[in-house]
């Protein structure tokens, strides 16, 4: 047996076998061949399937986002026809005898490390595209479906780290949890890992040689055993069997209300990353999603969701939550989420640049997409909308503009729409400094703890190194939070938190104190946040 420790993201007990999960282009084999004329063949018919597949996607984002936008599959319809590129593909399956897939993923790589350090911005960006011709035609060669990343059996996911849009794309059903070796305890890979409810240990020495072992993840102790002796087997099972237990006594708050000892109602809701987590939601209980992270329907598309395929998620969420309030997040990419077909360039401090709203307020094509069939959907349930990354009036301003030229355009379509409840996110200091006068734009303000730890504190969520650091119990941030909820208050906004502080049992007395309407949590959390909130008694002021 051997045995490691990490940091844990979320306690619980996995058992299974360990799937050492590799990315891209090192997921590709080197494998001797005979027949390289075969292989030529192989690959010159995949080239032709992406060709293919590449004007359907032209076709569809000139519809969808113009013919600016949709020029790039044509430009990668070029690099994918490109002399050079075919030559070297079909010399390194000649000359090497090997598999068109390893070929033509270490011509992409040779490519795009070429490209990268050319002296020329428009080249150097080449890059990135001509590594995601490759990705393309080596899916098809493998038959690789974006998602297929597991197999049969659920597993245990160990990695260096994982990404947001990875992690988004892994089939629940079979994933026990997840080991990395890198990764922050405040990413969203983490997020999402409580949100799907499975434990996770990050900052952890694996070993590749461990692949396909079997390992047991202790979620409370944040040790992974590998290849464990029956005994240890035995006892873990045993604690898995009380976990269960634990869980069950929980259910007995189904239906109860979250009400403190001495009367104060709070409303309880739930986060979720897309339409598969309302299930999750709909087990805990939970009185409505406080926040949906839409971007997430972005990480997972190959290319910029219609407005047709937005608006049957947000309808779908809002039909199953069957009048329940869904608070819906506008697109928040950038940072740590980054989505391969938005071509955003390398920035040197992604957390502090072209993300979120920022996107939304330039990119307005696609800020309109989303409003449009967020406004359809309400229609379908009891919607609202934030907007995230908020920190000026003038944004809610143009914001709104917006928002009104959509619904124009439904009026004049006769398109029937709600008139929702709009709010934003508080996760920056300028927007808790600016909060009064920000309240009397909007109906509601949503605490984004994770990132206003991150902001006030000057502690990139995203380095391990300074998990030890981030600390959303400061002084500072908690005085943020009390200015929110008072200035919320004197002009008509009610306040809630959904970052994952809002979960914290240690402080869920003091947000009631602080006067807090709403806290949203992971759906894991929701019942245990329910028993913290009615065993609370707030003291009696004078
Ligand atoms: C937050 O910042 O607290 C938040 C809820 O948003 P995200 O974690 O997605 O940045
Ligand atoms: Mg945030």
């Amino acid at each position: 047996m051997e045995t490691i420790t990490g940091k844990s993201i979320l306690k619980g007990i996995a058992i299974g076998r360990i799937l050492f999960y590799q990315k891209g282009q090192q997921q590709v084999k080197r494998v001797k061949v005979e027949d390289t004329g075969r292989e030529i063949g192989r690959y010159e018919m995949a080239k032709e399937t992406a060709i293919r597949q590449l004007n359907e996607l032209y076709q569809k984002a000139v519809k969808e986002v113009g013919e600016a936008n949709a020029a790039v599959f044509e430009v990668h319809t070029m690099m994918i026809e490109d002399g050079d590129y075919v030559d070297a593909i079909v010399n390194i399956i000649e000359s090497q005898q090997v598999n068109a897939e390893f070929a033509v993923a270490t011509t992409g790589d040779n490519f795009s490390k070429m490209f990268a350090e050319m002296d020329d911005e428009y080249m150097q960006a080449r890059a990135a595209d001509v590594k995601d011709i490759s990705e393309r035609i080596v899916n098809i060669l493998s038959g690789t479906e974006s998602g297929g990343i597991l197999g049969d059996e659920p597993v245990i996911v160990a990695a260096d780290d994982l990404a947001p849009s990875e992690t988004v794309q892994m089939d629940k059903e079979k994933l026990l949890a997840f080991v990395t070796r890198y990764g922050s305890a405040n990413s969203h890979t983490a997020i999402l890992a409580r949100t799907m409810n499975i434990p996770a240990l990050i900052d952890a020495p694996i070993q590749e040689e461990w692949d396909g072992k079997l390992a047991i993840v202790d979620g409370y102790s944040g040790t992974l055993y590998v290849d464990p002796e029956e005994g240890l087997l035995n006892q873990m099972k045993e604690r898995q069997e009380e976990d269960r237990k634990a869980r069950e006594m929980l259910h007995e708050l189904k239906g109860k209300e979250d009400i403190t000892l001495d009367g104060k109602k709070i409303r309880l809701y739930a986060n979720i990353g897309g339409v598969k987590d309302v299930p999750g939601v709909l087990a805990s209980d939970a009185a409505g999603i406080g926040l949906f992270r839409s971007e997430f329907l972005y990480l997972e598309s190959e290319d910029y969701p219609s407005e047709e395929s937005q608006f049957i998620a947000y309808k779908t969420v809002a039909a199953n939550m069957a009048g329940r309030k869904v608070i819906v997040r506008t697109l928040d990419i950038g940072a740590d989420k980054q989505v391969d077909y938005f071509k955003l360039a390398h920035e040197e401090n992604p957390a502090m640049g072209y993300r979120a709203i920022r996107i939304c307020l330039d990119r307005i094509d696609i800020f309109k997409t989303q409003l449009r069939a967020l406004f359809r959907a309400s229609a379908f349930g009891n919607i609202s909308i934030m907007y995230p990354m908020i920190i000026s009036v003038d944004e809610v301003r143009q914001i709104k503009k917006i928002v009104d030229l959509v619904k124009k355009e439904l009026d004049v379509q006769g398109v029937p729409y709600k008139d929702v409840e709009q709010g934003i996110m508080i996760e920056t200091p300028a927007a808790v400094m600016v909060s009064e006068e920000l309240a009397k734009e909007v109906d509601f303000f949503s605490i984004g703890t994770n990132d206003l730890t991150q902001y006030t504190l000057a502690i990139d969520r995203q380095n391990s190194k300074l998990d030890n650091i981030y600390d959303s119990h400061h002084p500072a941030v908690l005085r943020m939070i009390q200015m929110t909820i008072e200035n919320g208050h004197k002009h008509g906004c009610w306040v809630g938190i959904c970052g994952e502080l809002g979960a914290d049992p240690a402080l869920t007395k003091t947000f009631i104190e602080m006067g807090i309407d709403e806290l949203s949590v992971s759906p894991t959390f929701v019942l245990p946040t329910r028993k913290n909130i009615r065993e609370i008694r707030i003291e009696k002021e004078e």
